[in-house]
């Protein structure tokens, strides 16, 4: 190993993200996807698509690579995907969204998130609320943050928050509401009196109100209902969204959010210094996309659903206690049913014992709270019909 010079100290943020062992730990994801390639195992650990999406959008983006579009983009976005995402909030939720002033385009939802909770964190004093389980990048942007995040749980089966609960973790301190909704590990959707009692705290408390909304067209149960639609919200909600799982390209990368213009400025200026712009060819590509007819995105939803009903049934038949899940691509069970009350330990041997890669949930909570989601699994949904009819044909061996 080259030795830093004697001058070098780790941030105290980078040493925030920092396994216990002093070592970059890899994303649970990216773990469980080595697993999956090192033991041929199915995955239905990390969440991606194992098919291509539309082929109008593949194409929209080699044509945008032969004709050129391979340079810096306008740290904005294109105009012509700032165009379709504003039509698009139209077109779905009657959301009126100013394009050159109203919208930025980001290195995925990702980047949309981290650069928002820089920009609007401003160390140790500021807390943000956040539901748990949560998705493992939040935690380390409150951490870059240098902010302090405050859980509030969402208990099995449902997912659903405990209103007093959420009410006694907004206060003052509170910057941001953070919301993820269809919600992932749990694919809970959250019901008209939490989405109220979000935005009636974060007024009472003026805080701002951050939703991930990436499962947006994959919402199962019902037409999917942004914050920002509630009466009041959308002078304080940052919306944000991406395109890798409504068109099936997570590693193009391409995300966004919009905001009233203030926040947009805020957010731009630490953006522009993050990445600056990205993913050219593939910004039209999107854009291309967004615009696809109705037909399109009813589909993936009646496809989406058709596997979580597989998936869901075959989990059951296979001894795990099951919760159903409204959106997302992802579906949590109980392993206690099996005799496994840690799923941790169960997901570490199921590749080498039936050739299955699951996620624990005890990798999306704090540590105060894991034993509460000890014996619980999540599984990806999001794979061909028969990789899901084989992957619990193979779980329903743990019975046997
Ligand atoms: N938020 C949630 C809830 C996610 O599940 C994911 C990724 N799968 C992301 C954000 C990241 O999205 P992107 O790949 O667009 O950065
Ligand atoms: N969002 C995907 C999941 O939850 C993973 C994305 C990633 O690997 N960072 O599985």
């Amino acid at each position: 190993m080259t030795q830093l010079p004697g001058s070098w100290r780790r941030t105290a943020a980078a040493a925030r993200l920092l396994g216990a062992d002093g070592e970059v730990a890899p994303t649970i994801f990216a773990e469980m996807s080595a697993l999956a390639a090192s033991t041929g195992a199915l995955n239905l650990g990390q969440g991606f698509p194992d098919e291509d999406g539309p082929a109008e959008v593949l194409e929209a983006a080699r044509a945008a690579i032969s004709d050129g579009r391979n340079q810096y983009p306008p740290g904005r976005g294109e105009p012509e995907l700032l165009e379709a995402i504003s039509e698009h909030q139209k077109r779905f939720y009657g959301i009126d969204v100013d394009p050159s002033t109203e919208v930025i385009v980001t290195a995925g939802a990702t980047e949309a998130l981290t650069a928002t909770l820089l920009a609007l964190l401003d160390g140790p004093g500021d807390e943000v609320v956040v539901f748990e389980p949560f998705y493992d990048a939040y935690a380390a942007a409150v951490g870059l943050a240098g902010a302090r995040l405050v859980p509030v749980r969402l208990p099995w089966p449902g997912f659903q928050p405990d209103l007093d609960a959420l009410e006694r973790a907004v206060t003052d301190r509170t910057r941001v509401i953070l919301v993820n909704d269809p919600h992932n590990p749990t694919g809970a959707v959250f019901s008209l009196d939490v989405r109220e009692k979000i935005v009636e705290l974060a007024h009472r408390h003026d805080a701002i109100v951050v939703t991930d909304e990436v499962y947006e067209h994959l919402s199962l149960d019902g037409p999917h209902v942004p914050i920002a639609t509630m009466p009041g919200a959308a002078e304080r909600t940052v919306s944000i969204s991406s395109g890798g799982k409504t068109f099936r390209t997570t590693g193009w990368k391409i995300g966004w959010l919009t905001a009233p213009a203030d926040l947009v400025t805020a957010v731009l200026t630490v953006k522009q210094y993050l990445t600056y712009s990205n993913g050219a060819p593939f910004q039209p590509a999107i854009a291309r996309g967004l615009r696809l007819p109705d037909t399109f995105f009813a589909g993936i939803a009646d496809e989406m659903r058709a596997k979580r009903d597989l998936l869901g049934s075959g989990l059951a038949a296979a001894g795990f206690t099951v919760s159903r899940p409204s959106g997302s691509y992802f579906t949590v069970a109980d392993a206690a049913p099996l005799g496994a009350d840690d799923a941790a330990e169960l997901c570490r041997t199921l590749p080498e014992r039936v050739g299955v890669v699951a996620v624990p949930l005890s990798a999306f909570v704090t540590a105060e709270h894991s034993d509460e989601y000890r014996s619980l699994v999540r599984f990806a949904a999001c794979k061909r019909p028969e990789i899901l009819d084989e992957a619990v044909s193979r779980l329903a061996e743990l019975n046997r």
